[in-house]
């Protein structure tokens, strides 16, 4: 049986699992900014592990082909090559990902989706993850930036987002927006109970409405109603999915889509990602050897 090194590497922390079928054998975190080397630090857990035969990297970037592309927000992390390096020091096979496609592998399982050809994710979290996958294929774009849903330019918007650019998504949908307007806006409680305290609030009502506004752009462009509503803003208590979902299928073009429309919500685990991780490889490795 295939034993996957899985490994989740998050803005903040870093997170790794032995994982053996969907058993998580054990589990480690550490901050990402600990990490001074990224190709030492993960070849000696996997010279420690001799057990291990894949490792199974999600990184918050972008990747193309298993090289990594951008990483804005884990600087030492931008290294091209990252799969050979390991590659070459450790003997085994390594694949890398985009961080979403971890939970997407994870989500598409749990949900026996995994047939459906049309099926759109979206984590809203720090910031908005997506996955698209259409005709049965995940899109990953001519250089890997496909899906880069948190950054498309909303016009009324001149908020400089992280990426360097000016009005995306991102800097009105995300977590880290829906923390600044807490703080900005003054609003009373805790930050955690938003939902719940402030549910009538017109800058809530605004949020939601944003995110339900870019989730039917890529409905409307791409012609696909089974959707995954993931991340840690979408698991905050309170969250209000009913208002999403009638929000969302105002904005849809036609009644088939909001005939078709099938909405999963789901949980936020650490543990999803390692078994995502896993997910990955083996599907990978099942691919391989029927060539
Ligand atoms: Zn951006």
């Amino acid at each position: 049986m295939t034993k996957v090194l899985g490994i989740d590497i998050g803005g903040t922390h870093l997170r790794w699992g032995i994982v053996e079928d969907k058993n998580v054998l054990c589990v480690e975190k550490i901050k990402s900014k600990d990490i001074d080397d990224f190709v030492e630090y993960i070849s000696k857990i996997a010279l420690d592990h001799p057990e291990i035969d894949v490792i199974s990297i999600g990184i918050p970037g972008i990747v193309n082909n298993h090289k990594i592309m951008n990483v804005p927000n884990v600087e030492k992390l931008n290294v091209y090559d990252l799969k050979d390096q390991i590659e070459e020091r450790t003997k085994k096979l390594v694949l890398i990902h985009r961080d979403v496609r971890l939970l997407f592998a994870y989500d598409l399982e749990r949900l026996s989706l995994e047939d459906k050809p049309y099926v759109l994710a979206f984590y809203l979290g720090t910031g908005i993850g997506n996955v698209i996958k259409v005709e049965g294929q995940i899109v990953k774009g001519r250089h890997g930036f496909s899906a880069e849903l948190g950054h498309i330019p909303i016009t009324g918007n001149d908020k400089i987002c992280g990426c360097g650019k000016v009005g995306c998504a991102e800097t009105i949908v995300s977590g880290k927006a829906l923390l600044e307007l807490f703080h900005s806006k003054k609003l009373s409680g805790d930050f955690s109970d938003i939902f719940i305290q402030h549910k009538n609030h017109p800058l809530i009502h605004e949020f939601i409405e944003a995110f339900a506004r870019i989730i039917a752009i890529e409905m409307n462009i791409l012609d696909a109603t089974t959707l995954i509503i993931g991340g840690g803003v979408a698991n905050m208590i309170g969250f209000p999915q009913g208002k999403l979902n009638r929000l969302l299928a105002s904005h849809l073009r036609s009644e088939e889509l909001i005939a078709g429309l099938n909405i999963h919500y789901v949980d936020d685990s650490p543990m999803n990602s390692m078994i995502g991780a896993s997910l990955i490889a083996k599907e990978y490795i099942n691919e391989n050897s029927h060539r």
